[in-house]
């Protein structure tokens, strides 16, 4: 990316610019012509409510960049973007981490800052392992999008720095809680280094207990360049209480290497300055990705014996 789209993204988006704009023109028409004020009054307020509900539109791209899907190299070479949301998880991740160490899997973990906090362990193991520690704000509020911009920056700002610490390596993409966002967010984003991350898919495993269901959301269709959404925080419950995002996995990576596909991690967003690889002391950083095909050891029996007792 250049110079100068890297300066674009750090600027409003046109319908911010194009919102500045009706806001300065309908002062002047009123300032002018005081009897237009209902009509002024009604453009901005029509004007905010668009904003606002983009906001609240997970994927919408109104506001700012916002990756829905892989770019299309990555489609090119049949690759699915994998992520985690919620966690790190004491019980749930370590799980998580052994199946797709098991299929040469990579992934990305949006993580709760404070969560990572409380397991600085288990979270560094999510990078030693290749995937990816993203930001997913410091204690994951139900009404970050309604936060001002001080305390809204101050969630994200707080577990960029824990999360950075972890990991050696600075996250490089933000997701909101629940996706929803408040208009002002992506210029600030932007100069954190920071990108917006959506997705094309999600299997709701925090709500539905059915592993079947949750990984029919997430496959039927399937294709290359995907954004897939899973939990290693939250997870519902089986009966007897195992958690279904794991049975659920089983599925979707199945019906990934079925389909000839491999599960990643989220690329370096377009112009972002990619990361040392190495983190201090250590030995060099292991694939971002893999494939999951031939060399992967055979995946066990389905219905098989779990290392998570529930
Ligand atoms: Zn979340």
């Amino acid at each position: 990316m250049t110079a100068l789209s890297t300066l674009a993204a750090w600027l409003p988006s046109p319908f911010l610019r194009l919102s500045a704009g009706l806001h300065l023109g309908a002062l002047a028409a009123v300032a002018a012509a005081p009897r237009l004020w209902p009509a002024a009054l009604a453009l901005l307020a029509a004007d905010h409510a668009l904003a606002g509900a983009a906001g609240l539109a997970p994927r919408s791209r109104l506001l700012g960049p916002n990756l829905r899907r892989l770019p299309p190299a990555a489609a090119a070479r049949g690759e699915v973007g994998l992520t985690f949301d919620d966690g790190p998880d004491p019980e749930v991740t370590p799980a998580v981490l052994e199946r797709l160490d098991r299929r040469g899997a990579r992934a990305s973990f949006f993580a709760v800052g404070r969560r990572a906090a409380a397991h600085p362990e288990l979270a560094a193991e999510i990078a030693r392992r290749g995937h990816r520690l993203e930001n997913h704000t410091w204690s994951h509020p139900k009404r970050f999008a309604l936060l001002g911009p001080r305390a809204g920056l101050a969630e994200i700002d707080r577990a960029q720095a824990a999360l950075t610490e972890i990991a050696g390596a600075p996250p490089a993409w933000f997701r909101a809680p629940a996706g929803f966002r408040s208009p002002w967010l992506a210029p600030p984003l932007a100069r954190r280094g920071l990108a917006l991350a959506s997705w094309t898919r999600r299997g709701f495993d925090t709500v539905t207990a059915g592993p079947a269901r949750v990984a029919a959301r997430l496959t039927r269709g399937l294709a290359a360049g995907d954004v897939l959404v899973l939990h290693d925080g939250g997870s519902a419950r089986r009966a007897g209480g195992r958690p279904v995002v794991l049975d659920a996995l089983e599925r979707v990576l199945d019906a990934i290497e079925g389909a000839g596909l491999a599960a990643v991690a989220l690329p370096a967003p377009e112009g972002a300055p990619v990361p040392a690889p190495e983190r201090a002391g250590g030995a060099a950083d292991p694939p971002r990705r893999s494939r999951p095909a031939a060399e992967a050891p055979p995946a066990v029996a389905p219905g098989g014996a779990s290392e998570v007792t529930p």
